[in-house]
């Protein structure tokens, strides 16, 4: 039998995805804005696309800011870059890419 997927939606383009396509980000009862790699950390959340064009996105319209009511540091969107960066690259191996890596000849 069929498991049904949880979506979430994300907070730039307001698209359903598959929670595992998202990223979370929760803010902690302690008033803190992480990245949230688990998906099992206690707090408010708001899921985002693992897509720079949504980090983007969120970044100008302040999206998260909305949703979470929390001021997101420069150093945040440094780290969810490097995250992207990374899975490009092959790391960590337990994300599939979205976008098929293309060769440049
Ligand atoms: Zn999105």
């Amino acid at each position: 039998m069929p498991k049904k997927i949880p979506e979430r939606m994300c907070v730039a383009c307001r698209g359903m995805k598959a929670k595992k396509e998202l990223l979370r980000l929760v803010r902690t009862p302690e008033g803190q804005l992480i990245i949230d790699v688990s998906g099992k950390k206690s707090g408010r959340g708001a899921y985002i696309c693992r897509e720079e064009s949504c980090i983007n996105k969120a970044r100008k319209s302040r999206a998260i800011e909305r949703v979470l009511s929390i001021k997101v540091e420069e150093a945040l969107w440094q780290e969810l870059q490097l995250i992207f960066t990374q899975e490009r690259s092959g790391v960590p191996a337990q994300f599939e890419p979205l976008l098929p890596k293309k060769e440049y000849n």
